[in-house]
């Protein structure tokens, strides 16, 4: 299984993808993050699901331990990037 911590930084960098374009609210934070979590978590978009991302569109390219690595690579630069923008204004 996928392991999240809920950081919430994918939802917050929306405008790196068009795929996300309807959910931002305009700032690359998506309209329904509230807090760290997402408010209608139960009925997201396909796109925000992980594991039915891979069984729709990834399985047949590469095995589930290589699609969640590169999701943890995303995960690792997405909270690199909010650390450093952290230090940056602080
Ligand atoms: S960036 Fe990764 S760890 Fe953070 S909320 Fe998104 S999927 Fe979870
Ligand atoms: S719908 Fe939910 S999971 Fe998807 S980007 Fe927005 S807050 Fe994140």
């Amino acid at each position: 299984m996928f392991h999240c911590d809920r950081c919430g930084e994918c939802c917050r960098n929306l405008d790196k993808s068009e795929l996300y374009k309807a959910l931002d609210r305009g700032d690359g934070v998506c309209k329904y993050l509230k807090g760290n979590l997402c408010s209608i978590y139960e009925n997201r978009p396909i796109m925000c699901r992980v594991d039915k991302c891979y069984e729709l569109f990834f399985k047949s390219y590469m095995t589930r331990e290589e699609y969640y690595d590169k999701n943890y690579e995303a995960c690792k630069w997405l909270k690199e990037k909010r650390r450093s923008k952290k230090c940056h204004y602080h």
